[in-house]
């Protein structure tokens, strides 16, 4: 913990005075173009990965990058979708899983979280994914990690069609989907290619121009 708090007194004695233009100009209001739905894992960090800075990304995280569908009950990922899409006018939703994803684990075995009934009961929210892979090869074991963490940002950008904010932005092209993959290890981010069907490198789906070629955004 020592070195959080010195890294709040460092921020403040070197890293605030040279940015102070910066933080003045969003002291009174954000504009960010980008809602960034990513896991929670502490090995993720949004900003770093997409060399990105304050203001740019509004950023909503929980275990497994999970959106749960639109409902009448009203949870903390609901709220946020809709105050950054009806509010804040995002243009940009992405859904990010990771590898070694510990979320996707527990969805590969939910039998094992009998003693974290939330993380069971949440984790429901991936049980298309499961599902899905399970239908293409049979048994899942945690050989099947990669395939189901692909499938669960898919699941989950499903999801997000069915909040009502984001659909109708996504009908009239106001609002772009993406589906992304971070691999730790290599720092590799895969996006979904909607025509392939596949996951590809950055570059090869958005080549020298980020977000202009590719859009989830119509349910196929
Ligand atoms: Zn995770």
């Amino acid at each position: 913990m020592d070195h959080v708090i010195s890294g709040v007194a460092k921020f403040q004695k070197e890293v605030f005075p040279k940015n102070k233009a910066i933080f003045q100009k969003l002291a009174n209001g954000q504009n960010p173009e980008v809602l960034f739905i990513t896991c929670a894992d502490s090995r993720i960090d949004p900003n770093l990965v997409t060399q990105t800075g304050p203001g740019e990304l509004f950023i909503c995280r929980n275990a497994g990058n999970i959106v749960p569908p639109h409902s009448t009950y009203t949870g903390g990922m609901t709220a946020s979708i809709e105050f950054a899409v009806a509010a804040l006018g995002v243009s940009h939703i992405i859904v990010c899983g990771h590898s070694d994803c510990g979320a996707m684990k527990g969805a590969l075995a939910p039998e094992k979280l009998d003693a974290l009934p939330h993380v069971k009961e949440w984790l429901g929210h991936c049980r298309c994914a499961t599902e899905v892979v399970k239908a293409k090869v049979g048994d899942l074991s945690v050989e099947h990690l990669d395939d189901v963490t692909k499938e669960n940002v898919l699941q989950q950008l499903q999801h997000l069609r069915t909040h009502p904010a984001v659909a109708a932005k996504v009908v009239s092209g106001q609002v772009q989907l993406h589906g992304w993959l971070y691999d730790i290890e290599s720092g590799d981010v895969l996006c979904h290619d909607s025509e392939s069907g596949e996951f590809k490198l950055i570059a090869e789906v958005y080549g020298d121009k980020p977000f202009a070629s590719q859009n989830e955004g119509v349910a196929e």
